[in-house]
């Protein structure tokens, strides 16, 4: 078996790359508007009712109009998954992990043509969607690998006369409820994490990114997924979301997206409904308020560049994004000032153009809400850069800084998932790590100093799932940088590391006399 090692990201200022990509956008306008049925049981169902997937940068361009299941449709792709986990859980660890490299082999080959849809259907920049395609290819990868490695149980030991056994064994049927931001890397993720540890699956991708989770199921099927095993059932929350959760027979959720959400199925999966006999699990993955810190004795250019690469990239609505710097008085107006004029010099706008950093943002509700928070951080701070939208055809705002914060502004305390970035002053370095715990929530940071004691004292006193030294704070990399969050943050699950599976399964003693 060749090691794992992470899909390269592709460069683009080789030209050979930058008219592949040309192609794939090409490639993907022809098949742009087309229906898309739901998936149960292999059998394609089409509804009347209807998700219309739109361009982001282009409201009026129809991405796919996907079918929407109804509760009577959820029941019945429950009862299938439910059926469907009676033999799948059988089925040889090998054969799931086969699927699972199939399928990341198919979607190598096709790579560009994912990113290109990303890119139509998500609004994600060349080099994002590149990414995004390179971790769900990771996942798949990384995943199938480690569970070959845990097929045959964790030792343990066994007395004279005695046999003990410790294996995994899986769950049963798991509600993915999957987020648009990384609309087929955490979507295809944690499919592929419920299904290859055996259990079957319910999965409901976001409302607005249906189709590239359509494509990798198509992908799943070509890669010999038997039918039922994911189910592809789009749909609104409160009509099949709520539902799911609370279903008896539903054994675990999960769930990557908003805060509001993940508390929402965190509390409703608590409860023990009619007929069901066990307690189910909830993995969450939930927003984040990630602070980059820079200390007085630092790199200062790194500083700024990796605060607004941090803050801007994908237009700031990755939940590990920076959304706030807390910078030491000594270096305030300096890296500031930095701060200002390499944003001002970020372009954004239609992201098919690759001229642009970055491109609009999901939807109306994100653009108003965004804007929202614009205001109220002109009120609070001083706004240095940005501070303006259009969404006469697209969803489109300027990259935006606002400076000078009191620590508990309102914009230094919400998550706004948006390119907004709060700036605030510390007086040492053991304010700034206080400024950067004082919030509810505990995904990323970063902190840049050339000072080994402060790295010391980040490592034990900066709370983030994921605290990285001397660069930005997105970008993790399937099984190098396991991803996820303390406190409102989320489980703590940590996507792409060595004990995400085991979330998905159980562990069973099983002990022989000889
Ligand atoms: N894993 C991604 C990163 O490290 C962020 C995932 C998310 O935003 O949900 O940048």
């Amino acid at each position: 078996m060749i090691p794992y090692k992470h899909e390269p990201f592709t460069d683009f200022t080789i030209e050979e790359n930058k008219n592949d990509y040309l192609k794939a956008l090409k490639q993907v306008e022809e098949y742009l508007g087309q229906d898309y049925p739901l998936i149960i049981g292999g059998e394609r169902i089409t509804t009347e009712g209807k998700l219309v997937s739109t361009n982001p940068a282009n409201k009026e361009e129809v991405i796919g109009r996907v079918s929407k299941a109804s509760r009577d449709l959820a029941e019945k792709a429950m009862t299938i998954a439910d059926e469907t986990f009676n033999t799948w859980r059988k089925v040889k660890p090998e054969f799931r992990a086969d699927v699972l490299f199939k399928a990341a082999a198919i979607v190598r080959r096709r790579k560009h043509e994912f990113s290109a849809l990303l890119t139509k259907e998500a609004g994600k920049p060349w080099n994002e969607a590149d990414a995004d395609t390179a971790e769900g290819i990771d996942f798949l990868e990384y995943y199938a690998r480690q569970m070959l490695d845990l097929k045959e149980g964790v030792p343990v030991e066994s007395r004279p006369g005695e046999y003990n056994r410790f294996d995994y064994i899986p769950l049963g049927v798991g509600v993915v409820i999957s987020p648009w931001n990384f609309a087929f890397a955490i979507m295809a993720g944690t499919t592929a994490a419920a299904l290859v540890t055996g259990n079957t699956v319910l999965l409901k991708p976001a409302s607005t990114t249906p189709v590239i989770a359509y494509k990798f199921m198509e992908v799943l099927e070509e890669a010999g997924m038997p039918a039922g095993v994911v189910n592809y059932i789009p749909g609104s929350g409160s009509e099949i979301g709520d539902y799911l959760v609370d279903h008896p027979r539903t054994r675990f959720v999960s769930f990557t997206g908003s805060r509001e959400v993940g508390t929402r199925i965190f509390e409703r999966a608590s409860k023990v409904n009619e007929g069901q006999i066990w307690l189910k699990r909830v993995i969450a993955e939930m927003g984040g308020k990630d602070t980059m810190v820079v200390d007085n004795d630092a790199d200062l250019e790194l500083a700024a560049q990796s605060i607004v690469k941090s803050s801007f990239g994908f237009s700031g609505q990755k939940c590990s994004a920076c959304s706030r710097a807390v910078i030491h008085e000594d270096v305030y107006d300096q890296v500031v000032a930095r701060i200002e004029e390499l944003t001002k010099e970020l372009t954004y706008g239609d992201p098919t153009d690759d001229t642009n950093f970055t491109g609009p943002v999901v939807d109306q509700a994100a653009f108003d809400k965004i804007m929202g928070y614009i205001e109220i951080g002109k009120t609070e701070g001083r706004l240095i850069a940005g501070g303006v939208g259009d969404d006469s055809k697209g969803f489109f705002i300027a990259p935006t800084v606002i400076a000078d914060l009191d620590p508990m502004a309102r914009i230094m305390q919400e998550e706004i998932f948006g390119p907004v970035v709060a700036l605030a002053k510390a007086k040492t370095f053991t304010e700034a790590i206080e400024i950067a715990n004082n919030t509810d929530y505990g995904l990323t940071g970063a902190v840049i100093t050339n000072n080994r004691f402060h790295i010391e004292q980040a490592r034990e006193d900066f709370h983030a799932g994921n605290l990285y030294f001397n660069r930005g704070c997105t970008g993790a990399i399937v099984g190098y940088q396991p991803f996820g969050g303390f406190n409102m943050s989320g489980t703590d699950s940590k996507a792409g590391g060595p004990d995400y599976l085991q979330l998905h399964m159980q562990g069973k003693t099983t002990s022989e006399t000889l």
